[in-house]
């Protein structure tokens, strides 16, 4: 496992240092993973250019999108292998991995139909002339990931580039990146072009920031904090390349007092432990309405107070997290919160018989939030709900926006009208109205707004932000 995929096979890394991994549900090392530097960087693009010039890049866009799709059927045969590996690096619950493949494949599904149907258009101008508009890819793009969801991220952020006809070069999570390499070696073995898609392991200021400083790469593609976000669109600036920054969230879902709360209970708790609170479009904000707010708090408690976590074959409500440093931060958060005073309205359960060294949290919700509180404007990342409550539409409004990040919101009502005009108005990427998605939802763009990042992901948008747009003007002999 120690080792980078370059060039369609697995190679050394330049320096022989390792990074230990340890798995999230015992705390114990069970592999090493290569620690990668600038060299390996280099020796990746250049791989991925040679591709780019020669067989990748001759390939029509119906033969990209015929080995993305079989790939994607090829995912079918490993299906449980790699939710066995997903849930052995990151933590996460059975259920939970076998989701998140069932998802990448439908990535590779998605963007191995769309590679063909990306159609220029022609404008009509002077008389005597000709105009076409074509979307060619960008040559090689750079991704970075975090270690949430690896495998999802790798068929979110890599298919839609191929899919473009890019070369790729892909620097994972530290933290998890097992499924990375398995999806790089499948792809070889259903017929991609050596150095199409290269995987080189390590650490964000070593190979990350190589990675986005490197000349040879003509896009970059981050997923992951705000913090890292800056510094990686700072990189991308310094040698005039665009990227996209899908970063962090502070969701709400806002409850009104005609919602259906048999409907709305459920997901608000789903929303939040879903990847045990791991997701950058987490529900972790609930805002309900003042005259309601006893009833439906009181009833989202009763929930979270069943909810447990436990190893990934236990397969509970959630996991362990990431590891030690993300379990000590999301604890400080309770603990900061408990000291200040703010009423703990419901704890789950931290089963019994799990490893002593896992990095386990109990889901906690947290009522009557006070306005400002670090539990309203900064991402825990971690099974933390905190509930507020609001006196009418435009305070509504006014608390859903009251942060720097802007990912995902839900609107639960039955007033249609309330419907659209809170949709509208709340800042996020993407609005459910009675229901809510953090995750799902290939087919639907999506991306920030503010500190949660710029850019589009999923759906058809990607692919143009993977191309490079070319008006050809012909003047008529
Ligand atoms: P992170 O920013 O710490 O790391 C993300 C990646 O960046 C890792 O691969 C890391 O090695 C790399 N990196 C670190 N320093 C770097 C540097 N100086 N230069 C280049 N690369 C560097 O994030 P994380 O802790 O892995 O993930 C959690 C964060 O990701 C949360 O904020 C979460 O909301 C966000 N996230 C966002 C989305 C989205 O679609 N908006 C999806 C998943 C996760």
């Amino acid at each position: 496992m120690n080792q980078h995929f370059i060039n369609g096979r697995y190679v050394a890394g330049q320096t022989g240092e390792t990074i230990a991994k340890l798995a999230p549900a015992t705390g114990e090392e069970f592999t090493r993973i290569a620690c990668g530097n600038a060299a390996d960087i280099d020796a990746a693009v250049k791989a991925a250019h040679a591709a780019f010039d020669g067989a990748w890049g001759k390939l029509t866009a119906a033969e990209r999108g015929r080995l993305i799709s079989k790939l994607g059927l090829k995912l079918q045969d490993y299906f449980e292998e790699l939710a066995k590996l997903e849930a052995r690096d990151t933590g996460k619950p059975m259920a939970q991995a076998r989701a998140d493949i069932d998802a990448t494949a439908r990535y590779f599904e998605f963007y191995g139909g769309a590679a063909d149907k990306v159609h220029g258009h022609v404008i009509p101008f002077l008389n005597g002339y000709s105009v076409s508009v074509v979307h060619e890819p960008h040559g090689v793009t750079g991704h970075i990931l975090p270690w949430n969801y690896p495998a999802q991220m790798f068929g979110r952020s890599l298919t839609a580039s191929l899919a473009m006809g890019n070369a790729v070069v892909l620097k994972p999570a530290e933290d998890a990146c097992a499924t990375a390499f398995r999806l790089a070696e499948l792809a070889s073995e259903v017929g991609f072009p050596d150095g199409a898609i290269n995987v080189v392991a390590g650490r964000g200021h070593e190979a990350g920031a190589a990675l986005c400083s490197h000349p040879g790469i003509a896009f970059m593609s981050f997923t992951g904090s705000p913090e890292v976000g800056k510094m990686v669109q700072h990189a991308c600036a310094d040698h005039l390349i665009p990227c996209t920054l899908e970063l962090g969230g502070k969701s709400p879902q806002i409850v009104f007092d005609d919602a259906d709360f048999d409907a709305a209970v459920p997901i608000v708790c789903k929303a939040i432990v879903q990847n045990t609170g791991q997701t950058c479009s987490a529900g972790s904000r609930v805002l309900v309405q003042k005259s309601v707010y006893d009833e439906f708090v009181g009833a989202v408690a009763k929930q979270f107070s069943k909810l447990r976590a436990g190893t990934p074959e236990m397969d509970l409500d959630c996991g362990p997290v990431i590891n030690a440093k993300q379990r000590g931060r999301v604890q400080s958060f309770i603990d900061q919160a408990r000291e200040q005073g703010i009423p703990v309205l419901a704890e789950g359960q931290i089963a019994q018989g799990v490893p002593n060294g896992g990095f386990y949290v109990a889901p906690t919700l947290f009522g009557q939030v006070p306005r400002g509180n670090r539990l309203e404007q900064e991402e825990v990342f971690g099974p933390v709900l905190s509930a507020f409550s609001f006196e009418d539409e435009e305070d509504a409004i006014k608390l859903a926006n009251s942060t720097d990040y802007g990912l995902v919101a839900a609107v639960w009502t039955r007033d249609g009208g309330r419907q659209q005009r809170v949709s509208r108005r709340v800042r996020a990427g993407q609005v459910f109205i009675n229901g809510y998605g953090a995750g799902g939802g290939i087919e639907l763009p999506f991306g920030g707004t503010g500190k949660s990042g710029h850019g589009r992901e999923k759906g058809f948008i990607a692919l143009e932000e993977f191309a490079v747009t070319k008006t050809i003007v012909h003047k008529h002999g």
